[in-house]
This record gives C-alpha cells, structure tokens and sequence, in this order.
C-alpha cells in the first residue's frame, strides 16, 4: 500500500493543522512523526489515515487521489490500524471484546473468527490472564498492548500511532515500545508520532520533522540524529533528550 500526500493541507476554523505538506510514506520501513507539540503531526496523521479531509491538495494511495465520500473513506481505514494515545477502548467491553467487536462489526467476521484472532493476540501480547478485564481493571501499559492487538486484530498494512506511550510512566513505556519493536520486526510498515527518542533511534527508518504546521524536513532517522538538520530539529532534540 503506497500512500502519499500533495501539498496537502487541513485547517481548523481561522488557523492550520497542517499545510503543504508533500510526503511519501516508504514502505517496510518506520516512519516516524517528530516535532513540538502544536506542529501537526496529529492532523498529518489522521488526513494519511482517512479521518480528516485535508482542505487543500490531497491525499493519494496507490496512485490515485483519495475519494473523499464516506464510503470510500470507509474503506481506506479497513486497510489500516490506529493507535491512539490514550487507547480509546470501549470502557463497557472486556479486553476481549474490545478486539472482537471491530472484527465481527467492520470486517464482517464470525464471532467464532474473531474470538479465535483475538486469543491469538491476547496471548502474543502477555494479555491472556486479563482476556475478560475492562480498561479500567487493567494497567495503562496493559491498555495499550489491548489497543495493539485491537489495531493488529485485522492484520491492517499499515499501523499508524499517535503518541501511544505519552500517558505511560516508563515502565509502562517500555512494556508497549517492546510490543511495538515486536510488530515492527515482524515487518508492519508503522507510522509513529512520538517523543520516545530512544526507540526511534534504535527503530530506524525515516523521520518526517513538523514544525508549526509544515513539513520541515524528512530524511533517515540515522541522519536526524547524528547530525540534526535545521536550528529548530537541534533545538527540538535538545529539549526531548533532556526531559
Ligand atoms: P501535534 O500532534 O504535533 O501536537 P496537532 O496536529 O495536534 O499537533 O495540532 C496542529 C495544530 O492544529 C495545532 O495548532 C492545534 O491547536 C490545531 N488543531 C488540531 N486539532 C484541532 C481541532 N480538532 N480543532 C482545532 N484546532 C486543532
């Protein structure tokens, strides 16, 4: 699944999520979404993953512009899995049918299918003994390996996060980055925002620098880091690397 943006641009009432933004999203390979809170790696994120329409320029995946009604919006997020930071289970559900429900409701699986996937993942993320626990019995760092697997749950082509350790205190933090290095490994394309320094240098990939609202600069992550490429980047990485 090859995805991209033209120009793309998302305004809220007077001001700009995000503007001219140009990108491609490589396959196979991270990408991750760096920048000061503010800069519009939300909004870039959710126009990619058809949540948002942008207002100018589009988005484009394989090779044509997206359609913006809702039915072909529809279609283009069964493709894909989110993440988002504060996980966004259903309070109601168990940590199983928080899994299942996207599966039997959006991708018209059998409940028997869905409950089956839905172990499998359990168990592969160290959830089994909480499968019938709701969010609020479980720990942060166990919500978000459910929300991982829920994402996962219809092996999507592309996983895309927003931020999804910044409420985790740092054990927490590790326990989901260790999931999220196991799916990556495993050769998910991921799209990250995220302010976790130490798994973005060890995860490679691309890095897309955003910066009041545009796209400031994209390049290897390798590249970012040994040698940050503009004032703000190095300023940026200066602020995250001391926090
Ligand atoms: P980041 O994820 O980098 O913190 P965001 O994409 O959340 O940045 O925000 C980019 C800009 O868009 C900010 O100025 C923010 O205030 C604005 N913005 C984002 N979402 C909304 C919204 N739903 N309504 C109004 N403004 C928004």
């Amino acid at each position: 699944m090859r995805i991209e943006t033209h120009q793309a641009g998302k305004r809220y009432g007077d001001s700009w999520g995000i503007r001219e933004v140009s990108l491609t999203i490589p396959q196979g390979a991270p990408l991750l979404f760096l920048g000061p809170s503010g800069g519009g790696k939300s909004t870039l994120l959710r126009l990619l993953a058809g949540l948002e329409i942008p207002d100018e320029g589009e988005v484009w995946v394989d090779g044509h512009p997206l359609p913006k009604d809702e039915a072909s919006l529809r279609s283009h997020r069964r493709r894909l899995g989110f993440v988002f930071q504060d996980g966004n289970l259903f309070p109601h559900l168990s940590a199983e049918e928080n899994i299942t429900l996207p599966l039997c409701r959006a991708h018209a699986q059998s409940p028997e299918a869905a409950r089956a996937r839905a172990q499998q993942l359990l168990q592969r993320f160290q959830l089994l003994p909480h499968t019938q626990k709701r969010p609020a019995e479980l720990s942060g760092g166990q919500r978000q390996r459910v929300a991982l697997a829920r994402a996962l749950g219809h092996n999507p082509e592309i996983l895309l996060l927003d931020e999804p350790t910044s409420a985790l205190d740092p054990e927490m933090t590790a326990e989901v980055l260790d999931a999220l290095e196991d799916i990556r490994q495993e050769g998910k394309t991921l799209i990250l925002a995220t302010h976790a320094t130490s798994f973005a240098r060890r995860t490679g990939g691309r890095v897309a620098f955003l910066r009041n609202h545009r796209l400031e600069w994209t390049g290897s992550t390798q590249d970012f880091f040994q040698s940050p490429p503009t004032e703000a980047a190095r300023s940026y990485l200066a602020k995250i690397l001391r926090d």
